[in-house]
């Protein structure tokens, strides 16, 4: 079976294309909605979901989240006795959510169609890849989010030439993309965005202004304290979309912190990060050369889409107001669903051909001489242009700047700026040249290939002779090679994870542990609970388990609702 994932960088969703469209699966709790978080419990034994979201509070140290901002990245994470890269902590959650899938089909999943921010770089996606060898599946398609957003908006389905922007404010990126549905097609004209803007960031603002009132400083907040004050304020964040005020109460040792905001301070404190939001707007709807009223759609999706200022901004920008009636969170994995059916080659979706584009630029470092003869170097030559349709190839011709060269470093960047030392450098390609030859002679043409996965082929043909050099990247220091890739699949398959059938055991103790870091008055009583849970497990006996489990739950949401 071929799934569809969203792996998000505060959720993640997983699905396929079923009889009747897109399809999702719940996790073992039942929730669509698996937090994109990884703990590691007393034992060694891995936790993602729900369970590891709560043990962000009572055991922070042994808990991570948001690491899709590190994809492409070599940072580590200890946790506990274990340290991972930011590709084994996604391939724990593409684990965890082929193991819904599985459980929910009864089918084996080989394969999977992962969304990415079209904004990710050729390393970010090629993390995404690794994390899906490390789960143990092919991800042959990554599927841009935006794209998989107007799929799941049934763009196909529209009139042909009808042009959607998609808004995309997830957790931690934000992403806005041009669409066109030419011929049964839908192509993206333009992308842009933000990979250091999202939910987090709006957070972020509520908590600078709960401190400032509260005259608390953030830097003097244990860990514990720190994670319980974010839970309280990320409700209140919530609470702003659908009522005009939200309130916020939050203990520290024996004192209790009140607080109240309301959307239109919210809003004013925004204003920054909403200005922020301006720019990739702008700027996809320049590349796409489109004036507002030329476009059809304006649909919103991602978590913070919810956002009313993200609402007002898009209907002063646009004067109109966007779409957004599919579930802002369910949308790109729905889309994903679709795409991982078109990979299956569904029938019913023959019709429908994605293309994407290239979102940056990709180029080689040339020099030249100025008036007066003198070399001067680190120009950027753009071969494949931004935005440009993908697949795509295209070839320059290049000389060497000397008569007698011997030899030709071409060197590979990826980026916006004319000078080279702007832009990322993505390798280089050693070409040795005849000896005793003129420029002219030694010409060499380069041809950039950019696949539908973001996988970039740069070839060089010495013209005199037909010689061929194909350029073998230099080891990426934020990229596993496939040898460190198999290495880490076998470490990772002998790490523990928890039965599925016990997730929402460990669950519930998670929440209950999670609540004693929380409500102090309730210590010993939240104590004895655990303590008499663990006994009932003891028993191993399944019947006895779930009505416990049960009562354990309703215990701890009235402790919860009345503190
Ligand atoms: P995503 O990455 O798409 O899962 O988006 C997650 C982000 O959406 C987080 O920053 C959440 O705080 C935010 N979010 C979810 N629901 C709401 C809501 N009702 N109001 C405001 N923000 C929300």
């Amino acid at each position: 079976m071929i799934v569809g994932i969203d792996l998000g960088t505060t959720h993640s969703l997983v699905g396929t294309y079923g009889e009747n469209g897109p399809v999702l699966f719940p996790n073992a709790l039942g929730e669509y909605l698996t937090p994109s978080v990884v703990s590691v419990d007393e034992q060694g034994h891995v936790i993602v979901g729900q369970a590891a979201r709560d043990r962000m509070v009572s055991h922070p140290g042994a808990s991570v989240a948001t690491f899709k901002r590190w994809m492409g990245t070599p940072r580590e994470t200890v946790l506990g006795s274990h340290r991972f890269r930011p590709e084994e902590l996604s391939a724990l959650i593409l684990r965890s959510l082929i193991a819904d899938a599985e459980a929910a089909t009864g089918e084996t999943v080989t394969e999977a169609v992962i969304s990415v921010p079209a904004y990710f770089s050729d390393a970010q996606r090629k993390a995404t890849r690794a994390a899906g060898e490390l789960a143990g599946i092919r991800v042959e398609r990554l599927i841009n989010e935006p794209t998989a957003a107007a799929l799941a908006y049934g763009m196909q389905e529209k009139q042909d030439g009808a042009r959607f922007l998609v808004f995309d404010l997830g957790g931690g990126t934000f992403d806005v993309s041009v669409l066109e549905l030419f011929e049964g097609v839908v192509e993206v004209h333009a992308s842009a965005g933000d990979n250091f803007l999202g939910g987090e960031d709006f957070l972020d603002v509520l908590e600078t202004a709960f401190c400032a009132d509260q005259k608390l400083s953030l830097e003097a907040l244990t860990p514990q304290e720190h994670g319980q004050l974010r839970r309280r304020l990320e409700q209140a964040k919530c609470e702003l979309g659908a009522n005009s005020t939200a309130s916020v109460e939050w203990r520290q040792g024996e004192h209790i912190h009140g607080w109240q905001i309301d959307e239109e301070r919210f809003a004013r404190l925004s204003e920054t990060l909403v200005q922020r939001m301006r720019t990739p707007l702008e700027r996809a709807m320049r590349d796409a050369r489109l004036q507002p009223t030329q476009l059809d759609e304006i649909v919103l999706v991602g978590g913070a889409s919810r956002m009313p200022l993200v609402a007002r901004l898009v209907s002063r920008m646009f004067g109109r107001l966007p779409l957004r009636h599919v579930n802002p969170d369910q949308a790109i994995a729905l889309g994903a669903c679709v795409a991982a059916g078109l990979k299956a080659r569904d029938q019913r979706l023959d019709e429908v051909i994605l293309t994407d584009v290239c979102p940056y630029t990709l180029g080689t470092k040339v020099s030249r001489r100025d008036e007066k003869g003198n070399e001067q170097t680190g120009f950027f030559a753009p071969i494949i242009h931004r935005n440009s349709t993908v697949p795509v190839s295209r070839e320059e011709v290049f000389q060497p700047m000397r008569d007698h060269q011997t030899k030709l470093t071409l060197e590979v960047y990826q980026g916006e700026n004319p000078m080279v030392e702007r832009n990322i450098k993505l390798g280089q390609l050693e070409i040795p040249l005849p000896p005793k030859r003129s420029m002219a002679e030694n010409a060499v043409r380069l041809r950039f290939t950019y696949d539908i996965n973001g996988v970039l082929q740069v070839e060089a043909e010495l013209m005199a002779t037909g010689q061929r050099y194909e350029l073998v990247l230099e080891q990426n220091p934020g990229l596993l090679d496939s040898a460190e890739i198999r290495e880490r699949l076998a470490a990772l398959q002998d790490i523990k994870v928890h039965p599925r059938d016990k997730q929402e055991n460990i669950a519930i103790l998670a929440r209950a542990e999670r609540l004693y870091e929380e409500y102090v008055a309730a210590r010993s009583q939240l104590q004895q609970w655990i303590a008499y849970f663990r006994s009932i497990l003891d028993s191993q006996d399944d019947h006895l388990i779930r009505e416990h489990r049960r009562q354990f739950g309703e215990a701890l949401d009235t402790l919860e609702a009345s503190a």
